[in-house]
């Protein structure tokens, strides 16, 4: 059993999809643990996205994600974070599958209304990011 961070962005959350959302993973049998509405500082941002610090858009990036309220969550099931990324679907809407989050939402690469850890260690650090572990169910 895995746990793995879900968040959906600024413009998931502006749009209305939360609920959306939450029901796909309820629907496929994921469990979830944590969830807070909330807005996220320039620091906790940069600390999220730290293995793209040197990428063009890196800027860009922290603008966005703390340009309004995401919806934090903490999920957790079997192999929760390799499911969660096919559900999700790819980063550039040129290649998200219709079916997938991104896919059916999502209209640009930079905002695509969703973001999933993509491996143990980065969840675990993506988790800690956001949540109190205490305050986990
Ligand atoms: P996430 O980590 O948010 O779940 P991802 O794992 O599909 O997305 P990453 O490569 O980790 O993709 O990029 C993180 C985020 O940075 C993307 O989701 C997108 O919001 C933004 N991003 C990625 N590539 C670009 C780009 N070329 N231009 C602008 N923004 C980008
Ligand atoms: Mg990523």
């Amino acid at each position: 059993i895995q746990r793995t961070f879900i968040m959906v962005k600024p413009d998931g959350v502006k749009r209305g999809l939360i609920g959306e959302i939450i029901n796909r993973f309820e629907q496929k049998g994921f469990t979830l643990l944590n969830a807070e509405l909330m807005n996220v500082d320039r620091q906790k941002a940069e600390y999220h996205y730290m293995e793209l610090k040197e990428k063009p858009f890196f800027e860009e990036l922290v603008d966005f994600i703390t340009s309004g309220p995401v919806f934090a969550m903490v999920w957790e099931g079997e192999s929760i974070i390799e499911v969660s990324r096919i559900m999700i679907g790819k980063t550039s809407p040129l290649e998200a599958m219709p079916g997938t989050i991104r896919g059916d939402f999502a209209f640009s690469k930079a905002e695509n209304v969703i973001h999933g850890s993509d491996s143990l260690l980065s969840a675990e650090r993506e988790i800690a990011n956001f949540f109190d572990p205490l305050s986990i169910c």
